[in-house]
This record gives structure tokens, sequence and C-alpha cells, in this order.
């Protein structure tokens, strides 16, 4: 397979390939340039507009490219990014941002992949799949006249599949035939997402030297604003706060800490392990939430099928079988590792619901008593 040789427009949509760095290396931009030189204000601004995109939408927007000039710049703005998100420090933010990138590389491969029609379009279609694979070191194939499917070494799917918590990806699950999986391409395509987010996940954050951080923080304070307003909302936005007559009865503040992780991991983005997709369905029914509230919660997860995490809800709830499940108590979340960021309360109590109870009386409690000395 020869090396990727992607004209600019194409390359700036990819810009984690080892090729997409070397054109930058090759560029001969500095770093002082790319921080301080006015010609790059058009990409330092597109670098911050990759973060803010990933706050707000958990997606980073592909520009159409129109000139080798705005190529350039959309090329630039990927490593002036991770020196904004790496200045900026926030384990969360790295992963939100990381996530986005390779969701978007990902939305714009299975368009590019997905492209059919003529002899030629169909194989540049290929092509794409194959560079990618060459890319991540992923030994795959088309099947014998084939063009939808596509098979695989059980060694490289393990490699990219651990973090795919659904059970579709579970190795027994998937036909195995002389060490090769069959998968169909845009599941290929799934694949090479998770790829992409280790690779972009994994260096970061880089080692920024403090001058370069403070030179660049008019970038880095508008990008905490975001981060900060945006955490806002979506903790005051929450779950369906508000009872049917308007009475306050779900206060995520009171929320114990291994709820509120696991909340804000899925508000991230972030893959959730199942033990505590489990515990935080069975805890948010448990407290009144309905099941479309909870499915809402879901929607942002990578890997969200409406479908299976109804059935999932639905089974929590104990729709069909008639018993809804209890969340686990501290000693079995402790067992399984979701006992996290504990706080003075957890001394207190041995389930999470009796925190929540706990929690939510001192802070009526409180509030009756600042009502009073009003
Ligand atoms: S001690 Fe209990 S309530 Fe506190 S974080 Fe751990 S599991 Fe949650």
């Amino acid at each position: 397979m020869t090396e990727w040789h992607a004209e600019p427009a194409h390359l700036c949509l990819y810009p984690f390939l080892s090729a997409a760095s070397k054109s930058v290396e090759e560029s001969g931009v500095t770093l002082e340039n790319l921080i301080n030189s006015a010609v790059f204000e058009r990409a330092r601004l597109r670098g911050k507009s990759r973060i803010t995109e990933a706050i707000k939408e958990g997606t980073i927007r592909k520009p159409v490219i129109i000139s080798d000039a705005q190529a350039e710049m959309e090329l630039l703005s990927y490593p002036f990014a991770r020196i904004l998100v790496s200045c900026i420090g926030d384990e969360r933010l790295v992963r939100r941002y990381a996530l986005s990138e390779a969701k978007a590389a990902h939305e714009k491969l299975l368009d590019e992949s997905s492209r059919g029609g003529s002899s030629a379009s169909s194989s540049a279609s290929a092509d794409i799949i194959y560079r990618m694979s060459e890319e991540f070191g992923i030994r795959m194939d088309f099947l014998a006249g084939e063009r939808e499917q596509v098979q695989v070494p059980f060694v490289d799917y393990l490699r990219f599949t651990t973090n795919l918590r659904d059970k579709r990806w579970k190795l027994v699950n998937r036909g195995l035939g002389k060490g090769k999986l069959k998968l169909r391409k845009a599941e290929f395509v799934r694949i090479v997402q998770e790829a992409i987010y280790e690779r972009i996940k994994k260096d970061l954050p880089l080692d920024v030297p403090e001058d370069i951080c403070k030179a660049i923080s008019r970038y880095t304070e508008d990008i905490k604003n975001e981060l900060e307003e945006t955490r806002k909302k979506l903790g005051a936005a929450g779950y369906g706060f508000e009872s049917d007559s308007g009475v306050v009865v779900k206060d995520p503040s009171c929320f114990p800490p291994c709820i509120s992780y696991v909340l804000s991991n899925l508000k991230e983005g972030v893959n959730v392990p199942h033990g505590a997709r489990f515990a935080v369905t069975a805890f948010l029914l448990n407290i009144g939430l309905s099941e479309e509230e909870i499915i809402g919660i879901y929607r942002n997860s990578p890997d969200f099928d409406e479908e299976r995490t109804r059935y999932q809800v639905e089974h929590i709830a104990g729709d069909k079988s008639g018993i809804q499940y209890t969340a686990p108590s501290c000693d079995t979340m402790r067992t399984y590792g979701n006992c996290v960021e504990t706080d003075e309360i957890c001394e207190k109590v041995s389930h999470p619901l009796n925190y929540y109870k706990f929690k939510l009386k001192l802070k009526q409690k409180q509030e009756q008593k600042q009502n009073k000395s009003a």
C-alpha cells in the first residue's frame, strides 16, 4: 500500500493522520509563527472554534474547503487546538475534545466510504477504507466480490473494541472463522473511530511550556468561559427536576458523587461501563425520573442506540417483569469500582439513595434557616 497522498483539501479533514502531521512539518510554519503571527490568526480562531464546537455540540463541523489557503489554515488549526486544550488542562474537556474530533472524522469517513454509483466513486470509497486501515495498522480486506463487507483478524478487532459496550461488539456475538471476523463496512468505520479517538487522546494533554500558555491565554480564557457556561446550563437544565405540581423533587445538587460522576461522563459523551449505567439508571428510576427522561440522558453517549437503551431502561424499570431494580448499595458500588469521589456524607450512609435523601433534608434545613434569618 502506498503512502497517503491526499490533497491538502482532503488531508485537512483528517488532521490526525501521520501524513497531515508531516504536511504541517514540511510547511515550515514554526510554533512561534503559529502562536504569534497575524498571518495565522484564522488558524488560531479555527483552533478555538474546534474546541468550542466540541463543548457545545459534541462534534466538530467539517467546513467546505474552497482553496489551498483555507485548507492550510484548517490543517494548522488542529495542532493549535491541541495546544489550547493542553493549556486548559481539564481532563474531561480533553476527552470530550478527542471524542468530538473522532466523531466528526467518523461522519466524514462514513459519508466518503458510502459513495457508490460509478465504479470510480466505488473504488475511491474502498480506497479510503484501505488507507485508514493501513494508517491504524488494522489488517482489513473486503470479502471476495463484496464492497459492503470486510473481514478483520480478531486480534486487530480486539485492539479497538474494548471500549465499545454494546453486546453486538462482544467477540462471542460475532462470527469467527479462521481467526477473522466479518463486519459490515459501517461497523468497520465505527472501529476506525475508536482508533482515531485513541490516537487523538494519546498524547493529550501535551506538556506545553507556561510562557506559551500565557501567550495564548486570550483564546483559552474564552474557551474556559464557554465551558463553564455550558456546564452550568447542563446542570440547571437537568432531568425534569420538577414534579407535575411544580414542586422540585429531583435535585441533582444532592446526588451522591458516584452518580454525579457517571452523569457528567454521559454528558461529556464518555463511554460508561455497563455496571455504572445500571447503577445510574436504577438510581434515577428510584427517585422518580421517567423512562423518557433517562433515555434522554443517554442520548449523548458515543454508542447511543435508542432501541437498545429503551429496552434496557424498561428492563430495569420492570415494565415487563413487574420487578423494578433498586440501585446498588455502596458496598456493591465499591466492589465494582463505581464508588468514586466520596465526600463526608458518604461516611454516614450505606446506600446512594440514602445519601440523596440525607442531602436533600440537609439542604431543606439550610434553606429554612436562611429564610428565617432573611
Ligand atoms: S460511598 Fe456510596 S454514595 Fe458515596 S460515592 Fe460511594 S457509592 Fe456513592
